[in-house]
């Protein structure tokens, strides 16, 4: 199959000027609108400073091939998503997620509000690199409207998806760092009108990220880590540039591992029967709570529109990432950091505990992630390490995947630099290392 060379694991990513110029934006715009021949498709973007620029260089793109175009506002990704599904129309996302404020991107969604496939992304490229463009006379140009709704359809449908009356009643106290993303209104609005007294970090729309890192680690959460260990608060929050991504903070200032969320969020919804969808790299706890709650695991390739995808598919409710991206079938099928917010809200609420205690009941693992510069094909690598390592249990979903007697690692190349990532897990720390070292002593050596 022919991968996107344009397109990476999440959209058109670049420096504005530089390797992402107008002259491209407004190629893709055109390419967008040539395949998709809507007579409408929405747009909106993130906070960052090139925002409006690319907006309407992509904008005017898609107005030249005749399809309208509706921007909605700043907001989050998965609230272009879910504004997309409501109207059945495509869309183009600005935004370069948690990358630095420097760069920018586009991201293009379907009209089932999904990202599209990379079959899709073949497709757009091909017309962009051939200059395929069906352009349109000059009465049937498209034009140009603003649509406020979108904001309000998108956070009512996530706090109708909770139980909103018991996260209401059970006094939550939030605190929130949006990061000065494009959930700066959005999710501490919600918090609102779920009754969560929410204080909010960096809730100004800011385009340089003045304030922190737009990646939601625990380096860069610094100033929320210290505010919950105040004890003032019930649960820490912080999303990512685009807010399709969220992470926690417990009560007493320790950051909670996207892994370890999703396995919580994953034992307090599913039920004996249930299906949960997530990639090979995710942790074995999720594994060990899916087979304690009697629900089946479907393993993917590595990416969120892969998962979601494969949720469709097998008519499943709930998936993610261990970046803390989850997907909620119910709300929509895409990575969504408010409604995963929600999710953590709701549970709260109906078990009435601390979310440190909640945490004791999730089994603990380490894991390693390193990578290597990747010297040789990747076929090529793949071959060499089945060889070397033969006698062992191997999977191809995503990679390899190698098990070990106290773990796996899994070894796969990177869709848009020339490495290969290594991660390792084991119930222990010093095992995983090893595994790490030893298989990527090996990669470095061929
Ligand atoms: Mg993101």
């Amino acid at each position: 199959m022919k991968t996107p060379q344009l397109f990476g694991t999440n959209g058109i990513r670049g420096i504005p000027n530089q390797d992402l110029t107008l002259d491209l934006a407004t190629g893709i715009g055109r390419s967008i609108g040539t395949f998709f021949k809507s007579s409408r498709i929405a747009i909106a973007r993130d906070t960052r400073i090139s925002g409006d620029m690319f907006l309407f260089a992509v904008a005017s793109g898609a107005m030249s091939t005749g399809s309208d175009i509706v921007y909605i506002g700043v907001l989050p990704t998965p609230g272009l998503q879910y504004y997309c599904r409501e109207n059945h129309i495509p869309g183009i996302m600005i935004t370069a997620s948690h990358n630095p404020p420097q760069y920018n991107g586009i991201k293009a969604i379907d009209s089932d509000g999904t990202e599209i496939d990379e079959a899709t992304e073949v497709k757009i490229e091909d017309i962009y690199e051939n200059r395929k463009y069906k352009l349109a006379d000059w009465d049937k140009i498209g034009r140009y409207s603003y649509d406020n709704t979108g904001i309000d359809l998108y956070m009512n449908s996530i706090i109708t998806s909770v139980n909103s009356k018991t996260i209401a009643e059970s006094n939550l106290r939030v605190a929130i760092d949006t990061g000065n993303g494009a959930s700066y209104y959005t999710s501490p609005e919600i918090l609102t009108r779920l009754n969560c007294h929410p204080v909010s970090l960096n809730a100004n729309p800011d385009g340089k990220f003045s304030s922190r890192n737009s990646e939601p680690k625990p380096e860069n959460l610094s100033d929320l880590i210290s505010i919950m260990k105040t004890g003032k608060f019930s649960i820490g929050i912080a999303h990512d540039g685009d807010a399709d991504r969220c992470v926690f903070i417990d009560e007493k200032g320790n950051f909670v591992d996207g892994d370890r969320s999703l396995a919580l969020i994953v034992k307090h919804t599913v039920k004996r029967g249930d299906s949960v969808v997530t990639p090979v790299s995710s942790s074995d706890a999720l594994s060990e709570i899916c087979t304690e709650k009697g629900a089946k695991l479907i393993l993917t390739r590595v990416g969120a529109p892969i998962v979601a995808r494969a949720m469709i598919d097998n008519n499943v409710t709930i998936g993610g990432e261990e970046n803390g991206g989850i997907i909620y079938g119910k709300h929509q099928y895409c990575r969504d950091g408010a409604m995963t917010m929600a999710l953590m809200l709701d549970l709260l609420a109906r078990e009435n505990k601390p979310l440190s205690e909640l945490l004791r009941d999730i089994p603990e693992y380490y894991m390693i992630k390193t990578s290597v510069p990747r010297k040789r094909e990747w076929e090529e690598i793949k071959e060499l390490i089945t060889k070397k390592f033969t006698g062992k249990m191997f999977d191809f979903t995503d990679g390899i995947k190698i098990y070990d007697t106290d773990g796996w690692t899994l070894i796969r190349p990177s869709g848009t630099e020339k490495i290969v990532r290594v991660f390792s897990e084991s119930r222990k720390q010093e095992t995983a290392k090893e595994y790490n070292k030893e298989y990527e002593t090996f990669l470095k050596n061929l």
